[in-house]
Parts: C-alpha cells; structure tokens; sequence
C-alpha cells in the first residue's frame, strides 16, 4: 500500500465518520470493556503476525473509528478539547509524516519559522512586543526588549514551564542546588489541578500551593490577596508566583486581571495567568474586556487545542521579556547545545521536551484559513451559545445554574444530590446521544457544558435537558 492509497482509505473513512457523527447515526460516546475493544480489533494477532495493509487495515480502521468518540456529533459537549479545524488536523498528518522535529532549527526550518510567526502573533494579541525574526539583520529591534515563547504539547506542560521561568527569578541557584523549602504558589481554589502537579514536579510539594480568598464565583480576590501574600511573607515565605485563571475550568470565570496585576507589581510578586482555556477571547471585540489587565502579567498560558480549533495538543508559553523563559533551563548536552551560526531559532532551550513535533502548523493553518476574524467569530458564537443555554436553563424550574458563564462553559444542577447529577450523568452517557462531564463548585457536583462543537444548537440543548429529565425521573424510587 503507497502512502496515497493509504491516505486514500484513511480519508474516505474519516469523512463517512465525521458525516455520520453531525447526523448523529451513531453515538456521541459509547463505551466498550477494553477486552472486548481489544477482541474486536483483532489486537493480539495484528501485533504478532502483522499484515495490516489494503483491506485489512480498511477493516480495521472501520472498526476503530467505530469504536471511538465522536467529537463531531453535536451532542459532544463534554470537554474543552477542540473539533479540529478539517486543515488543522491535515497539519497534524503533515507533521507525521515529513516528522520535522523542529526544536533544532536544521531539524525543521519551515516549522520552525511558522511557530516563531504563531508566537509573535500570539504575543501582539496579548498586547507585548514581537521577537524579531533572526537573519532579518535589524541589528536594533534585536536588542530591544521584546516578547517570546514557545510552543509545548499542553497547557499541563505550558503551566510547568512558566513557574520554572517564575523560579529562575526568585530562587536564582535553583536549578543547581535545588528548590528552596520556603517557596509557594499563590492560586486559586479553582486553579487547574496542574498548578499542585507543577508543585509537586518542582519539588515543592503540593502543600506549597496556598490557597487565596476568593468570591462566590470562585474568582481570587483582588483586595484579600495582598493581605494573603503580605501574611505569607512575613511567615517566612518565597512567593514563586501568583496564579490567576483566564478562565477557571470548572466554570469559565475570568479572574480580574487588572487589579490582581496590580497587587502583584506592589508587592513585586511574579502573575503568572492561566489562559489554556480562556486567552482565546482575546480575538474577540466583544469578549477581550475580560482578558483587561493581561498584558501586566509576567508569563501566560494560552491553548491552541481548545478554543483554536486545533488538534491535540498545542499549548502557548508567553512572556513579554524572553530573556526570562530563557532562563527557565539550564542544560548541557552538548551535541545540540552549541555555538553553531545559524539563520533561525532553536526553540529546545524554553521546552522540557527534546524531540518536539511542529505544532505551529496546527495553529497556523486554522488561523490561515479562517483570519484572526473566523476565529473570532466561531469563539463569540460558542460563548453566546452558553449564554443563551444558561439562560434557557435557569429559567427551568427544577434547574440551578452556578454562574452566568463568561465563556462556552455552562454548569447546571438537575433537582437532586450530587449522587443524582453523577447518576443522571452516567445514563446520558450510556445512551450516548449526548456526552457531557461533571465538575465540583463551591462544594458540590455539577453537570458541566463545554460548547466546543460549532454545530451544536440551542435545539441540541432543549433536548439534552428532555434526556436529563426523563433520566431524572427514571432515578425517582417507585
Ligand atoms: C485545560 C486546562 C489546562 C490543562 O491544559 P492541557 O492542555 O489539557 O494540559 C490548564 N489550565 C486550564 C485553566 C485549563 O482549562
């Protein structure tokens, strides 16, 4: 089989998947025991004997597809991960297949310059100064202070390499004799639970994250925040950094940005801000008043794999002066690290990665295709979407909704426990009409909405509520 055969047979089956998926003729979500997975794909003698080619990979990859999750089903509105943009997901097949691993630039030039030009833009929407291109031989904008970041596959990642950059300036000798016990991390009870990770992976600890006081909606507050930190330190503390989310995942609420960057200069303290999820509404006319303040912060995470419409994964490392990402690392291998005269940029001194793949091109061709204004307008249209939803929603009578939501995130309670909605849960999804998750706020458990999918409707959601109801009542004992 020629790689355009093979092309051929993986593209007839994934359109027939993807048209299937927006009729909805199969399940948004339908889950076998992994034996019987295992049985169906005929694993165990694919592995031992081989043979996959022609008709047995076309069966094969029937069968796989089959068994898999449909993002594209309109009922899919279960988590923030992205309905690839059709050209997005072809640069993913690129990037396989011509497997430039750009971290060194002789190792990918063309993919290499692409994520320079997706950080630069990246950059100029958050509002900070491009890095100039090297070899454009503007010997001056060279020596300004400008911008930088990286690309890393996720925002867990992402969030790791900025409280390493955090690190670098607060405890300066620290990738030599290690973190110092009196560093922690201020966030928010909502923070994404790769904030502890990262506490854990620096050696911290996850008790090293303290948690901040925070509004109804889970929002740090901007006024007990300096009386936090103030505490903090005079107990003898290193703050390494300030974490405000850009949105929380839970529920989709902004941080007020301003006045928490504003406590952070006073107190010379490090904001680092979580937009994995939310930075995205920066292209929005409508929606980046949410984001005001962010260019005050000192690193930011911003995913392209969420609200970007590209595939897994792709996430943004930014800062506006990029000599502190670059102090993030300290390394010493010497057969990539050298001084080598070079047209281009070697991203691998801001990743933890080594091999990275080209995820610019994700980004890029999604941009490309659509303009910063396609964009725009598939972000507005998911978050009026779940304004419209909570609107409909709360307007039930035996339904609470926890915030009106400030991105395409929605949560809702059916009348009921939290055994009720993780019950209620559990049998949409083995109906698999519609997939949606769960999340915990102010204590207790929700249903949750990421409306991701551009096809979904405000109809798909009037029927979802019918499916939670009747789901509801078949819980009610006799
Ligand atoms: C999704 C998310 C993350 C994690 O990003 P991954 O790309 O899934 O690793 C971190 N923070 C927030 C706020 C998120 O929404």
């Amino acid at each position: 089989m020629t790689f355009l055969d093979a092309c051929r047979v993986a593209a007839e089956a994934l359109q027939s998947f993807a048209d299937r998926s927006r009729e909805r003729s199969a399940p948004a979500i339908h889950q076998l025991p992994m034996a019987a997975i295992a049985r169906q794909l005929d694993l165990q003698r694919l592995i031992s004997e081989g043979g996959l080619d022609g008709q047995v990979f076309a069966g094969f990859l029937a069968r796989y597809l089959e068994l898999s999750t449909r993002l594209h089903h309109p009922g899919y509105m279960a988590h923030q991960v992205a309905v690839p943009h059709p050209l997005s997901a072809i640069a993913s097949l690129i990037d396989g297949f011509s497997n430039n691993a750009m971290a060194i630039y002789e190792m990918g030039p063309a993919a290499a310059t692409i994520e320079f030009a997706v950080v630069n833009w990246m950059l100029e929407k958050v509002g900070w100064r491009p890095a100039p291109f090297p070899g454009a031989g503007n010997a001056v904008g060279r020596y300004r202070r400008h911008g930088g970041g990286v690309l890393t596959h996720g925002g867990s990642l992402a969030n790791l390499t900025a409280l390493l950059a955090a690190r670098a300036r607060v405890a300066q000798g620290a990738w030599e004799e290690g973190t110092p016990g009196n560093l922690v991390i201020v966030a928010s009870q909502g923070c994404h639970y790769s904030i502890p990770r990262a506490a854990g992976v620096l050696g911290l600890g996850e008790r090293a994250v303290r948690y901040a006081p925070c509004d109804t909606e889970g929002r740090l507050d901007p006024d007990r925040l300096r009386d936090f930190i103030t505490r903090l330190e005079r107990e003898g503390s290193t703050i390494l950094a300030v974490v405000a989310n850009a949105c929380s995942t839970a529920v989709g609420v902004y941080d007020l940005l301003r006045e928490i960057a504003q406590v952070c200069r006073d107190l010379g303290v490090w904001l680092h801000v979580d937009g994995a999820h939310g930075a995205s509404a920066l292209l929005s006319g409508r929606r980046r008043r949410l984001l005001d303040g962010i260019e005050l912060a000192d690193s930011l995470v911003w995913d392209a794999h969420k609200m970007l419409r590209a595939p897994t994964v792709c996430a943004a490392v930014l800062v506006p002066d990029h000599r502190t990402l670059d102090a993030a690392f300290r390394e010493n291998a010497s057969y990539l690290f050298h001084d080598k005269e070079q047209p281009g940029f070697d991203f691998i001194h801001r990743t933890v990665e080594c091999t990275k793949a080209a995820l610019g091109l994700r980004v890029f061709f999604a941009l490309a295709a659509e303009g910063e204004q396609g964009l725009a307008a598939y972000i507005d249209r998911q978050s009026d979407l779940a304004l419209a939803a909570a609107e409909l929603l709360s307007g039930e009578p035996d339904v609470e909704v926890a915030v009106v939501p400030q991105s395409n995130i929605v949560c809702f309670r059916i009348d009921g426990s939290d055994e009720v909605q993780l019950q209620v849960r559990k049998r949409l999804t083995e109906a698999g009409n519609f997939y949606i998750s769960t999340a915990e706020f102010r204590g207790r458990r929700w249903l949750r909405l990421a409306l991701i999918n551009p096809r979904t409707e405000l109809e798909d959601l009037h029927f979802m509520l019918q499916e939670v109801r009747q789901h509801r009542v078949a819980l009610l004992p006799a």
